[in-house]
């Protein structure tokens, strides 16, 4: 199932896309059983925005070991965790804003994992059962501010820096995805999730040790090879098989 968010009459709802071209309204939220309105409406009649607005977007650094290489360093022997906060994530073709404070903003495809029950201390053979779905992100990072700064808060936590979407797929085997990201329609990462140093079910019991997940939060498994720079007016895509296309426009705050 396909679960998206979707504005429409200055309205906000989920919704199940039931094919390329169809949404169908939920009733209220999709954790749990999942109850529709009976509205249905073309996709191409309304606009989609982030899949879900999460309390809080964790991600991992240096999950594949072609990036932490291309880092000049080595992959950590047990996941590294960080933060972005949940103002920094927009939708489905919505602007990444270029701050002003930096001059180095990269792109970073990412398999997302979306957190479907409040749960805490889980064992990583029933990681299964707190998940909802999987979405594309993109964990755009200011490099320059990055390594300044010694901690990453600000380098990757800047309004818009984590464009999420277009939908969260929910019936999917992550264990070995092509995840590809291009600018301007040029590849510029090509991977496959099967090269994920930690694992989903692994990445959850490390996290679930530390803090409580709710429904919504949001796990950034890390991005692989091939990173590099987006300048204003730059269209970047990130594309999951299986799941789909994230696109994204980065504009000039000014
Ligand atoms: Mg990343």
């Amino acid at each position: 199932m396909r679960i998206a968010r979707f504005t429409k009459d200055g309205g906000l709802s989920f919704g199940v896309v039931e094919d390329d071209a169809t949404i169908a309204t939920v009733a209220a939220h999709p954790f749990g059983e999942i109850q529709l309105t009976g509205e249905r409406q073309p996709l191409a009649d309304v606009r989609l925005t982030a899949p879900i607005l999460p309390n809080k977007v964790i991600a991992i650094g240096k999950n594949y070991a072609d990036h932490a290489k291309e880092m000049g360093g080595e992959a950590p022997d047990e996941p590294l965790i960080f933060m972005k906060p949940s103002t920094s994530v927009v939708g489905q073709r919505e602007a990444i804003v270029y701050p002003r404070l930096s001059e180095r903003v990269d792109y970073e495809g990412e398999l997302a994992v979306v957190i479907g029950r409040l749960c805490r201390d889980v064992p990583a053979a029933r990681a299964q059962e707190v998940i909802l779905g999987y979405t594309c992100a993109n964990d755009v990072t200011a490099r320059d501010l990055q390594k300044k700064d010694g901690q990453w808060t600000r380098a990757k936590g800047f309004d818009t820096f984590c464009p999420l979407g277009p939908w969260i797929e929910t019936e999917l085997d992550p264990s070995d995805l092509a995840i590809t990201t291009t600018v301007n329609g040029e590849t510029r990462q090509n991977s496959s999730t099967a090269k994920l140093i930690h694992r989903i079910p692994e990445l959850i019991e490390h996290i679930t040790q530390v803090m409580t997940l709710l429904p919504g939060d949001v796990i950034l498994t890390g991005t692989p090879e091939g990173v590099g720079p987006l300048q204003v007016d730059d269209e970047v895509s990130v594309t999951i098989e299986n799941i789909g296309t994230l696109t994204n426009r980065v504009i000039s705050r000014d």
